[in-house]
């Protein structure tokens, strides 16, 4: 039974541990174990922390011999993504330009972690500085989608939703500005959730767009989502942005409708705008059979028209590189990492820092940070920057009205299920595209989540559900992906185990080759 841990959720090892039926320190060796054996293949991690690890486990196994009281989830291990900020443990963002920089403190989340007893299996796998969609910009490599290893996990945070799906760790962090969770959640069929922006602290998260970013889980049921999303919540003076109330009970949510899913009275929005036109037919078909079976179980259908969508995307890629070009100013070879001399000419503080930038950042982030310096240059700021916080307010104000006639929304959310490697690293726009469902939750800083959906019958790859809800409606938005997950589970098009499940130690090596 042992060797099966490794496929429980974080809710069931959790109780396995306080049942005194495994210890932490079984449970990271198994997935210490995994990670050496599969990650070669996969890389999900850019950093496996095993002595870190050992030691948290082996002081709450400690903890626990000795009949102290523990929080729920101590002993559980968990991956976190590496814009995360760790003591005395690399976090490169992805980029060579943080390479060997070894942070003097730890984010708050990570803590957070730390507080609950959850051991840190180590760092995971993102585009660079959390840009993209793919992983593909990662300046470490790619990380492989365990679905089907020619194809991308999602982005940016594609190393922990790969180590999620593949079984490397029960549950991770990720980071989400503009679909960053949900997106690597859909293409691999884990369940991802961007909270109400300020719900979380971004206190040592390396900030992409300030504005925009929330980190969240990543998980592979909803209630394990809920769960994380309350151990890393709360207050925290040291984020000017963070909300300042007691964080929702967001697993009881969970367990009363995990307890009663077959009647409803939610009321679900259907966003024309983001309802799946243009989006991939298998993709369109789960979505269409997801909503067939909340109405079944008597929740309201309800079509809403958000206009301002149609924008949204363009608005995001103003007002994103704008905040990116002015938060990655810091990285200039005096502070952190890497540092460039000029080849020749001579060696200034300016000639340093453009060598620096120079090699230290891939073209994705290159881009960003010159249309965002671009976008807020006098002459263009009105016409570009100031015109897309006007759509960023209209976006809003759709929301606002849409929550009117509804409880949550529902779309599908991405375009299409997992891509190949290569297929859009050329072309950018095509790239941002991936981004069009997911976008405007972060704009409006409202809690939205991705839910396994099934997989799509032209390709057998996941599908994902993204719901929507309310600023300060985590608890609403958890209810309704319980509803969901629950439904979806007794469907005809259940979600296949994905092949990592069946990735032993040794038959992995075999799957992976
Ligand atoms: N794909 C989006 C982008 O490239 C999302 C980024 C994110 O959420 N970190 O900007």
């Amino acid at each position: 039974m042992t060797s099966e841990l490794y496929l429980q959720s974080a809710t069931e090892l959790a109780e396995k541990l306080r049942a005194g039926e495994t210890t932490s320190e079984e449970l990271v060796k198994i997935f210490l174990e995994r990670i050496k054996n599969l990650d070669g293949t996969i890389h999900a991690f850019l950093f496996v922390d095993e002595a870190g690890a050992l030691e948290t486990a082996r002081q709450v196994d400690a903890d626990r011999a000795a009949g102290k009281e523990l929080p729920p989830y101590a002993g559980v291990p968990i991956a976190i993504k590496d814009n995360l900020v760790t003591r005395g443990r690399p976090t490169t963002c992805g980029s060579k330009i943080l390479e060997g920089w070894l942070p003097p403190y730890d984010a708050t989340v990570v803590l957070k972690l730390r507080e609950a007893g959850l051991p840190v299996l180590g760092k995971t796998n993102m585009d660079e500085f959390a840009m993209g969609s793919s992983t593909e910009h990662s300046a470490y490599g790619l990380t492989r989608n365990p679905w089907d290893l020619e194809r991308i996990p999602g982005g940016s945070g594609g190393g922990s939703a790969a180590a999620v799906a593949a079984y490397l760790a029960p549950w991770a962090l990720g980071s989400d500005t503009g679909g960053s969770i949900r997106q690597p959640g859909a293409v691999t069929g884990t369940v991802g959730a961007k909270p109400t922006y300020g719900a979380v602290s971004r206190y040592g998260l390396v900030a992409m767009a300030s504005s925009l970013d929330q980190i969240g889980p990543v998980t592979r049921c909803v209630s394990d989502a809920a769960a994380l999303h309350t151990i890393i919540a709360g207050h925290d003076p040291l984020d000017a942005t963070s909300l300042d109330e007691p964080v929702p009970d967001l697993s009881t949510a969970v367990t009363e409708v995990v307890a009663n899913p077959n009647t409803t009275k939610l009321r679900v929005g259907v966003v024309k705008q983001i309802s799946g036109e243009g989006f991939q037919a298998g993709v369109r078909q789960r979505f269409d059979e997801a909503v067939e079976r909340l109405r079944a179980a008597g929740a309201s259908i309800v079509e809403v028209d958000c206009p301002s969508f149609e924008y949204s995307l363009a608005a995001y890629y103003l007002i994103m590189p704008a905040e990116v070009s002015s938060n990655l100013a810091r990285f200039d070879g005096v502070r952190y990492g890497l540092r460039v001399l000029p080849e020749s000419g001579p060696v200034t503080a300016e000639t340093m820092m453009a060598a620096t930038r120079e090699a230290g950042f891939g073209p994705e982030v290159k881009r960003r940070i010159i249309l965002g310096t671009h976008v807020l240059s006098a002459g263009y700021f009105d016409a570009y920057y100031g015109s897309a916080q006007k759509v960023r307010t209209l976006v809003q104000r759709d929301l606002a009205a849409a929550f009117e006639q509804c409880d949550v929304l529902i779309s599908p959310t991405a375009p299409t299920t997992a891509f190949k490697f290569g297929d859009k690293l050329d072309d950018p726009m095509a790239m941002y595209l991936n981004d069009v469902a997911t976008i405007p939750a972060n704009m409006a800083g409202i809690p939205a989540i991705s839910v396994p959906g099934g997989v799509a019958p032209e390709d057998g790859l996941p599908v994902g559900i993204q719901i929507l809800a309310p600023a300060r409606g985590d608890k609403t938005m958890y209810a309704a992906a319980a509803l969901v997950e629950a439904q979806l589970a007794t469907s005809d098009t259940p979600m296949p185990p994905c092949p990592a499940a069946r990735w032993t130690t040794t038959a992995g090596k075999e799957a992976a080759k």
